[in-house]
């Protein structure tokens, strides 16, 4: 069984990986699952090679293969990168139209006019490449990688299998139906079983309808995308598919996120050196200059975006700094909502607001915090309150999607240490909020009972190891069905 695993070739393919390019929790899965499946399988991971990453500091080379790939009736040239980065072998696609932009995906508000053809050309190259140098399965992930799902059954000299993992149905890849001529592909993918989406088309559905595998990210979420509430117009399409549909809660790379060795910490702990953790907020609160250091600290750490439950955050901003508390907020994304928090946080002492993504910052303020916010209306599975958790800081979170599955209320609080603990609250009525906030406060009071939840949590497992042994049994699965 070891011999044929290890003999198994894998490319692990996605829009954004740690530490290279990261927009959020798509980056640290793209490096942390494949990471942990490499003890496992000969698998590498591949992405796009945008012009904004350090190519001298990841010791990032050109190889020696190109390829001409035509999207419609215009060619264009593709070369290819490579790195090794903690022992994993990384790829990069390098070609104008998907590498010369100054972000990702665009603003958080538009993405680029030509996102069809970029990652389209990016799907077409990774399939180009995994054919050259032929691969026993692609993990695809989310949209961007979607299409090559349809490419590789197209081909019918490519036996590669395909999984295809959906971690967050609410950015699904729709373009104008003149995409499918641009791209060069069959208009016979224009009908309802395909990609056609209510007269557009649909990147993701391409992953839904040709992978040999689904996956979603937490057990939860792939109940609930079946459902309209959370399904995003897909739920009928999912449960025609459902059948290969399987939830893997994620886990978290504990090397990188791991408050014993962490580097951007003013002090390292781990659970028998709780204590040392205060020094950590003490260091944090001197940096944001906030007074009243005695006070419980509370973080919110993501993108302002609707997901992610920022207007019942906004909305209930000035009463919670009534309360007796500090708060800081790091963040970016849409305007709208950065410029509301900006005016309240402009009025009040205790909140502190930092409008950027800065991933040395979140890592001080994990540590620093006393509680972590996140009140998601959605959340496919979510890493905050994993990484949170894993620092000793308790998450209070609604319940939802993967939240539902990794944070258990501290009421049925046991010290088996199967599962995390927090404070949970219903995000449909937002004054569950307040209260877990309230409730949060007289734990905060009660330091010995939230030492002994928090130093639980930090001796819970929130690796890959369970996440990765699930995903095992999938790829093996489809791979003896290769045989
Ligand atoms: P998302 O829906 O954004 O992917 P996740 O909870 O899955 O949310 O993952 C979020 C990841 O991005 C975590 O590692 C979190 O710490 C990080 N993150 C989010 N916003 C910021 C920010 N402004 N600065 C630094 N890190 C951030």
């Amino acid at each position: 069984m070891k011999t044929f695993k290890k003999k198994s070739r894998v490319l692990f393919v996605s829009s954004e990986v740690y530490p290279f390019a990261k927009s959020g929790g798509l980056a640290d899965v793209s490096f942390g699952l494949p990471k942990a499946m490499s003890q496992m399988y000969a698998i590498s991971i591949i992405m796009p090679m945008y012009s904004f990453i350090d190519k001298d500091r990841f010791d990032i080379r050109k190889m020696g293969i190109s390829f001409e790939i035509s999207l419609g009736k215009k060619k264009h040239l593709v070369k290819f990168f490579s790195t090794v980065y903690e022992g994993v072998e990384c790829y990069f696609v390098d070609t104008p139209i998907l590498s010369n932009k100054k972000s990702l995906y665009g603003t958080p508000e538009n993405g680029y006019k030509d996102n069809d053809l970029r990652f389209g050309l990016f799907s077409k190259a990774v399939v180009a490449f995994a054919k050259q140098n032929p691969y026993d399965l692609l993990h695809l992930n989310d949209w961007q990688s979607a299409l090559c799902a349809l490419l590789v059954k197209e081909d019918n000299s490519i036996k590669t299998k395909t999984v295809y993992t959906i971690h967050n149905l609410a950015y699904q890849g729709v373009f104008e139906k003149k995409s499918l001529s641009r791209l060069g592909l069959s208009s016979n993918y224009f009908c309802m079983e395909s990609l056609e989406f209510y007269g557009d088309i649909n990147f993701m559905k391409a992953g839904i309808t040709y992978a040999d595998a689904l996956t979603t990210v937490s057990p939860n979420y792939a109940k609930e995308i079946l459902t309209p509430e959370f399904g995003c117009g897909l739920e009928g399409f999912l449960l025609k598919h459902h059948n290969k549909i399987t939830g893997i809660l994620n886990g978290i790379d504990t090397s990188s996120f791991s408050p014993k060795t962490d580097p951007f910490l003013e002090c390292n702990y781990d659970s028998k050196t709780y204590n040392k953790k205060l020094k950590n907020k003490q260091a944090y609160l001197k940096e944001i200059g906030m007074k009243n250091k005695k006070r419980a600290l509370f973080i919110f750490i993501g993108r302002f975006a609707w997901q992610k439950g920022i207007n019942l955050l906004i909305e209930e901003l000035e009463k919670i700094t009534k309360m007796k508390l500090n708060i800081a907020i790091l963040g970016d994304g849409e305007s709208q909502y950065s410029k509301r928090i900006k005016a309240i946080s402009s009025k009040h002492k205790n909140i502190d607001f930092h409008f950027a993504y800065d991933e040395e910052l979140s890592h001080r303020m994990y540590a620093a915090a006393d509680f972590m916010l996140m009140p998601s209306l959605f959340e496919p599975c979510g890493l905050n309150q994993l990484i949170s958790m894993n620092y000793g800081t308790m998450p209070i979170v609604s319940s939802v999607g993967g939240l539902k599955d990794s944070v258990h209320d501290l009421n049925a609080f046991s010290s088996k240490k199967v599962c995390g603990f927090g404070l949970n609250f219903n995000v449909k009525e937002p004054k569950t909020f307040l209260y877990a906030i309230e409730k949060a406060l007289e734990l905060y009071e009660d330091k010995k009972r939230l030492k002994k939840v928090n130093t639980h949590n930090m001796e819970c497992d929130f690796s890959w190891s369970k996440g990765a042994a699930s995903y095992a049994l999938i790829y093996d699965s489809l791979l003896k069905k290769k045989q």
